[in-house]
């Protein structure tokens, strides 16, 4: 059974309208290919022009696992995941697109409240998402704060101490550590 013209043009237009949110939150072109395969990679390239003045970069996502434990990173990163985590066990209407609009969207609102600049864009959040699903990276519990953490799978993360509780020494006295004591508080709300 055909689908009635209506229905696939308003389908269409909410494909296009969903890319332009990401692009707009910083997504590249393999992020699109692969959350909007109905769109063509023609027509994803114009909506990216379109929107964001420039033709979009080239070349593979540089992106390693190994980025997401460094010790900002892993802040920023473990914020965002806690909060997708959420949203995708209380809003199951929610798609992936959706849950990584919204969680970006909290993400980057919650650090520019902050005056601290953001560590993730949306195409390495979305990575961290696909890392995950993969099985290469899991959330693990600190044993002292009890908020949860980006991890790699295969180590052995018992007793492990988050980069809040034990910043490395040469963020002991900057801004940031201060900030992300903060975050330590939001994480451990979140994930209670
Ligand atoms: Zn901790």
């Amino acid at each position: 059974m055909s689908t009635t013209p209506t229905k696939s043009l308003a389908d269409d237009a909410s494909q296009v309208l969903r890319a332009v949110t990401l692009i707009r939150l910083g997504a590249r072109m393999q992020v699109l290919e692969s959350e909007f395969p109905k769109l063509s990679r023609d027509r994803l390239i114009r909506l990216y022009r379109e929107v964001k003045g420039a033709s979009p970069p080239k070349g593979m996502l540089p992106f390693s696992a190994d980025w997401y434990l460094t010790w900002a990173p892993n802040i920023h990163a473990s914020m965002f995941a806690n909060v997708y985590a959420f949203l995708e066990e209380n809003s199951k209407e929610l798609d992936r697109v959706d849950l990584l609009s919204r969680a970006y969207g909290l993400y980057a609102e919650h650090f520019e409240m902050q005056n601290e600049p953001l560590q993730m864009d949306l195409t390495r959040a979305w990575t961290l998402v696909r890392f995950k699903e993969a099985g290469m990276l899991r959330m693990v519990g600190c044993k002292r704060c009890r908020g949860k953490f980006v991890a790699h799978s295969q180590d052995n993360n018992h007793g492990m101490v988050c980069g809040i509780c034990q910043p490395p020494s040469r963020a002991g006295k900057t801004k940031a550590s201060k900030i992300a004591q903060q975050e330590g508080a939001t994480i451990q709300a979140k994930a209670a």
